[in-house]
């Protein structure tokens, strides 16, 4: 199920998000679309869909590989370094 994602396997509690809007874009007053939770830090940060796709620029810059949906009603996990998606 988890693909061959080392990361993935290895999360054993899913982190929720703290709050429902971008760590990032609420400092710059940006919008987003969806919105995605670190699982290495918490940090709830905007999906791909969104202008600045703040999740995948902190994957690259800080090296924290899985999110999690933090949409009300999604129960998934991606890797971006595996490009590898689960759902739990
Ligand atoms: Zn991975
Ligand atoms: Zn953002
Ligand atoms: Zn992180």
């Amino acid at each position: 199920m988890t693909g061959n994602c080392p990361d993935i396997a290895s999360i054993q509690d899913v982190k929720a998000p703290l709050r429902s809007e971008c760590e990032e874009c609420v400092k710059s007053g940006a919008r987003w679309v969806h919105l995605r939770t670190c699982q290495t830090c918490g940090s709830t940060l905007c999906c791909d869909s969104s202008p600045n796709r703040h999740a995948r620029e902190h994957a690259g810059t800080s090296g924290h590989p899985v999110i999690a949906s933090a949409e009300p009603g999604e129960r998934w996990l991606y890797c971006f370094p595996h490009d590898a998606f689960a759902k739990y």
